[in-house]
């Protein structure tokens, strides 16, 4: 069997309601979806996560001329010399979230050959079912009561759908922030977990002291509370509060997680399974972080391809301490406004009272619908 054409199909569609984190507002959501025909009729999807137009450049101009008339099977082959390809000018960023998207494709096209599911191929399932928390709560107006309110609504719908754990947006300024966790754990109530993202929009002062000041809050996790080269602050912070301290969706590869792990700067690393490498990368990463005694939970934020994808390394990330209490890892559901995300799928993944299934059919176990990416298509 032969790779005969790879396709990278940049979409985007604008939304209604636009919403903001620490260093913007949003107003449309793009993604980047890459196809691998072979000549056995059998097509593999992959999905990337970064700027479409750069991934697809990467992908039509550097990778698809290297897998075309190549067996798709030599997964971890394909990986290195994809890897090495561009090495000497890219061990981060635009070609290896390229690639994640390569090797998420080649993956589903496996085990669609085989009549399998990628996560059988990997040598689970440990589970068939995931815990998720809705990521949303971003900020939604500029006038505190409104946000209060809107956000308020949001966190009870979240709840009311099953949710036992959500996520939101801090960044936007000491008071703003606090006022915010307060008002969120006032709203939800103790029972249910709340982590908190500043999208690297903190430097080390600031990180300190809001999380400091949101000890009182039970707060799960605070992610990304400075930039992601600053290995060293995440360390630091780590010792200056009792808030476990989450990251890495803008690290990459092996050799980022690496140094995370053995500098112990983080509670939970969170790689993006269509940026960091994708699936073949992401479990070598799981490996080390076990090793490590570190949680993983996969940051999510993509098509439903994607989603899949992570619900593929969910399905055998290990269960890291032997107990009837041991911590299980979490999907990062995306819940904020995308008009494509699980559209582009024909039948979605699954999530319901709060529980993702993963996916049983062959490869990544989705099927993709034509007509939706054709419509949102602007390559
Ligand atoms: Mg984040």
């Amino acid at each position: 069997m032969k790779i005969t054409a790879v396709r990278a199909h940049v979409l985007e569609a604008p939304i209604a309601d636009r919403f903001a984190f620490s260093q913007t507002w949003v107003d449309r959501r793009v993604g980047l979806v890459v196809e691998i025909e072979t000549d056995a009729g059998i097509t593999g999807w992959g999905d990337g996560y970064g700027p479409p137009w750069a991934l697809a450049t990467v992908i039509e101009r550097y990778y698809a001329p290297r897998l075309i008339g190549r067996s798709p099977l030599a997964g971890d082959a394909l990986w290195e010399e994809l890897y090495n390809g561009l090495r000497d000018h890219g061990q981060r960023g635009v070609p290896v979230q390229a690639l994640s998207a390569i090797d998420i494709a080649l993956w589903d096209l496996r085990g669609k050959v085989l009549g399998v599911p990628v996560h059988v191929l990997m040598g689970g399932p440990i589970r068939s079912t995931v815990r998720a928390y809705a990521t949303g709560l971003y900020r939604r107006s500029d006038d505190r009561a409104e946000n209060h309110r809107l956000l308020a609504d949001e966190a009870r719908g979240y709840i009311d759908a099953g949710f036992t754990a959500m996520k939101t947006k801090v960044g936007f300024g000491f008071d703003d922030d606090i006022a915010l966790v307060e008002m969120l754990r006032r709203s939800i109530g103790d029972g249910i977990e709340l982590f908190v993202d500043a999208n690297h929009g903190c430097d080390r002062v600031q990180a300190t002291r809001l999380a400091r000041a949101m000890e009182p809050f039970d707060i799960g996790w605070f992610e990304e509370p400075v930039e992601p080269e600053d290995v060293e602050g995440y360390a630091e912070l780590r010792t200056r509060t009792s808030i476990p301290i989450a990251g890495g969706e803008c690290s990459f590869t092996r050799h980022d997680f690496r140094r995370i792990l053995e500098m112990r700067a983080m509670d939970v690393i969170q790689p993006d399974t269509a940026s960091c490498g994708g699936l073949t990368e992401a479990k070598r990463i799981a490996d080390m972080a076990w090793a490590h005694g570190t949680r993983y939970n996969p940051h999510v934020w993509g098509t439903g391809i994607g989603l899949a994808a992570a619900m593929q390394l969910l399905a055998v990330l290990p269960t890291t301490v032997p107990a009837f209490g041991a911590h299980q890892p979490l999907l990062e559901y995306d819940s904020t406004p995308h008009p494509f995300r699980q559209d582009l799928l024909v039948e979605p993944v699954l999530v319901e009272d709060g529980i993702a299934h993963v996916p049983d059919g062959p490869g990544l176990g989705v099927e993709i619908r034509r007509d939706v990416l054709d419509r949102w298509r602007v390559n």
